[in-house]
């Protein structure tokens, strides 16, 4: 964390101007936690490519930077083997572009205003992924969330993964999707309708392991419903399930964000 001064305030996007964050870049705690997000999130684009999660120069990955009301985005229409650090895009959390700073010549992701929607409205998240990833967008097209019928589903989503309402690219209502429909609610992923998933973490990493497993989950369940019905599992065995792998597996529960 930095002390860095905020250049606004979550919830509020009518604050904040790009020129004020600009003038606080001069901490060298902000512009070294700047950095660092700028490489997590290059470099993660590469797992989206890694998983087959991705074509072309679809899909996009951002991180919150720690201690800051920023966050860093891909930018649109360029390809993956082209991003690096110095050419991801550096965002205040109104989706405006900081001027003036690496990257800021080109256009962020066309999904940057619902990313930055999150970030004003989930102030625990601090990574947002989106893909169209063919299993997942193919649940998203059918309109019907993924039933929890696996303990790999259980534990890292701990039910079913939601549909969000259908919305349109351009203005804030995808980001109020995501918002409405993953508030208190244990999937950190979510299914737009007739669009695709979107997911989040405490950070980048998460996000992107969250886009990961939901198209890995989308396919199991797909496969097994060519088989028939999938068995459900009891509530309670979901319940323990995802406290055990949360609480206990690896390192840190998920949702806390430093
Ligand atoms: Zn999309």
């Amino acid at each position: 964390m930095t002390d860095a001064p905020r250049a606004d305030s979550p919830g509020d996007p009518a604050t904040g101007t790009a020129d004020a964050v600009t003038a606080d870049l001069t901490s060298p705690e902000l512009r070294d936690a700047i950095e660092r997000t700028r490489e997590d999130v290059a470099s993660l684009h590469a797992e989206l490519v890694r998983y087959g999660l991705v074509v072309w120069t679809g899909g996009n990955v951002s991180g919150r930077v720690p201690g800051a009301d920023l966050f860093v985005i891909k930018p649109s229409g360029v390809m993956y083997d082209q991003l690096r650090a110095d050419n991801m895009i550096l965002c205040t959390l109104d989706g405006q572009v900081v001027e003036g700073t690496p990257g800021s010549e080109r256009s962020p992701s066309s999904d940057t205003a619902a990313h930055a929607y999150v970030y004003r409205n989930m102030t625990e998240v601090g990574g947002v992924v989106h893909t169209h990833s063919p299993y997942a967008v193919a649940w998203a097209a059918f309109g019907e969330p993924i039933p929890c019928v696996t303990t790999a589903m259980a534990d890292e989503f701990g039910g079913d993964i939601p549909i969000g309402p259908f919305a349109i690219i351009g203005d804030d209502s995808i980001g109020r999707g995501i918002v409405e429909t993953l508030s208190g609610h244990r999937s950190r992923a979510v299914l737009m309708k007739n669009h695709g998933p979107f997911t989040i973490g405490r950070d980048a990493r998460d996000a992107v392991k969250a886009a990961v497993m939901v198209e890995d989950v989308a396919r199991s369940v797909h496969y097994s419903r060519q088989l028939g019905t999938p068995a459900p599992i009891e509530p309670a065995a979901i319940d323990s399930l995802f406290n055990r792998y949360q609480n206990v597996y690896g390192q840190e529960p998920t949702g806390s964000l430093t």
